[in-house]
């Protein structure tokens, strides 16, 4: 029986340590289903990329880091107003799968209360593949593009990602 393992995040952007965990998650299991969560959210400081911007980033870089793109399945999945259908609303959208890999420990808690095996993956350099930090450096003006794949910072720049961040970040500002 082929046995799949679901990670889900947010995405925001793809860095290269969700590639590594990646990597380090299909020594496991024989294929990952890519859960790119919050998909309904875009154009915010937290959350400026679309469910389809995120898609083509980690297409990309999961084949530019030489991943077998026939075991990997990204699912968009929005977020819905209610933690006790979130499993149920993942099951609805996702190919069927046997563990959850989570940082998040409600994410785990969710789908262990919901029978499933939950396992948090290993986080490779923390403290600078952090999608916040990626963020903050892209709008301050810092060096962004080391601490993301290649073939991300090919998307960003096709989408002009540095200009969005920087006009989101006046808005945040006039909120204020
Ligand atoms: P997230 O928003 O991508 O991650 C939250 C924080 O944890 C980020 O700082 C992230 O860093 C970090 N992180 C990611 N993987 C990690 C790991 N293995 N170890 C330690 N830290 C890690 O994702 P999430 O909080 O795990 O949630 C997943 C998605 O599920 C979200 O979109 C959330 O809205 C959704 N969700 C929805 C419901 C609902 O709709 N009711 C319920 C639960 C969860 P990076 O930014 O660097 O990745």
């Amino acid at each position: 029986m082929v046995q799949r393992g679901i990670i889900i995040g947010r995405f925001q952007p793809p860095h290269r340590g969700h590639i590594e965990v990646s990597k380090q998650i299909l020594r496991e299991v024989d294929e990952l289903i890519v859960g790119i969560g919050s998909a309904q959210e875009s154009h915010t400081s937290e959350n400026p990329f679309t469910a389809g911007e995120r898609v083509l980033m980690l297409t990309r870089a999961l084949a530019e880091a030489e991943i077998d793109l026939s075991r990997v399945h990204l699912i968009p999945i929005p977020d819905v107003n209610n933690n006790a259908i979130w499993v149920s609303h993942v099951l609805s959208l996702s190919p069927p799968f046997e563990i959850v890999y989570s940082g998040n420990p409600l994410v785990r808690r969710l789908f262990k209360e919901a029978g499933f095996k939950t396992r948090k993956p290993p986080m490779f350099k923390r403290k600078e593949y952090w999608g916040t930090e990626i963020r903050d450096r892209m709008v301050k003006g810092g060096r962004w593009e080391e601490l993301v794949p290649e073939a991300v910072a090919g998307v960003m720049r096709e989408i002009k990602a540095v200009d969005r961040l920087k006009d989101l970040s006046k808005t945040d500002y006039l909120l204020r």
